[in-house]
């Protein structure tokens, strides 16, 4: 998606430990327009599979989430990261490795807004490493609804989650794949579509 490639070279700022800051425009404050061409352009891709509910992981894939499930006309579910030791009643939980905070927590749905019929698909911000997808691929399965794909907002291509996604066999879509960046430099370039 050229608009979001074109504000990432322009307002992105790259940090060390693989960081692209994005906080003007998605990660802090949103820009809503921009939100709006995120959410045409994920209908537009999985328009004809069916999907009845989008499920993203609190805090900040919250906002694109919703403005992607306008285009849908479907509810968002949000998984919520436990803060607390007991898992208290009838939720799904899955484990994440947090790649921000460099440690393990669970993130929870309740059993009431996710079942089997339910066809859905994750949105989220990032993907680096994977392991916040792959703790909401694992609460799907767990909860026998059926996994339409991913769309991504920004994938760090150089990173393995993208890879070890799609090698499951799961339909990842990013909108912009950050094939490298430069903190030195501030260049950054992009893997080139194939579709
Ligand atoms: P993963 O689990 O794929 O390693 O990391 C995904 C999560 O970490 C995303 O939901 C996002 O919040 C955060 N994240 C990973 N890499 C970056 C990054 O370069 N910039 C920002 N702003 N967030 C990131």
């Amino acid at each position: 998606m050229q608009l979001l490639k074109d504000r990432i070279r322009k307002d992105g700022k790259i940090k060390s430990g693989d960081v692209l800051k994005v906080d003007s425009f998605l990660n802090h404050q949103m820009d809503i327009h921009m939100f709006e061409e995120i959410g045409r352009e994920f209908h537009k891709r999985f328009a004809d599979s069916g999907v009845n509910k989008i499920l993203t992981i609190e805090a900040s894939g919250i906002g694109v989430a919703c403005v992607v499930a306008q285009y849908f006309g479907v509810p968002v579910l949000f998984a919520k990261k436990n803060k607390t030791k007991n898992i208290a009643g009838d939720v799904y939980t899955a484990k994440v490795m947090s790649f921000t905070l460099g440690r393990e927590y669970d993130i929870i749905v309740s059993k009431e807004f996710l079942g089997a019929g339910d066809r859905v698909l994750l949105i989220d911000d990032f993907l680096a490493n994977g392991k916040a997808m792959e703790g909401l691929v694992e609460l799907v399965k767990v909860s026998g609804a059926t996994l339409v794909g991913a769309g991504v907002v920004i994938e760090k291509g150089f990173q393995p989650g993208g890879a070890a996604l799609r090698g499951k066999g799961i339909r990842v879509e990013s909108l912009a794949i950050v094939e490298s960046m430069d903190e030195a430099t501030g260049e950054i370039t992009f893997r080139e579509e194939t579709a």
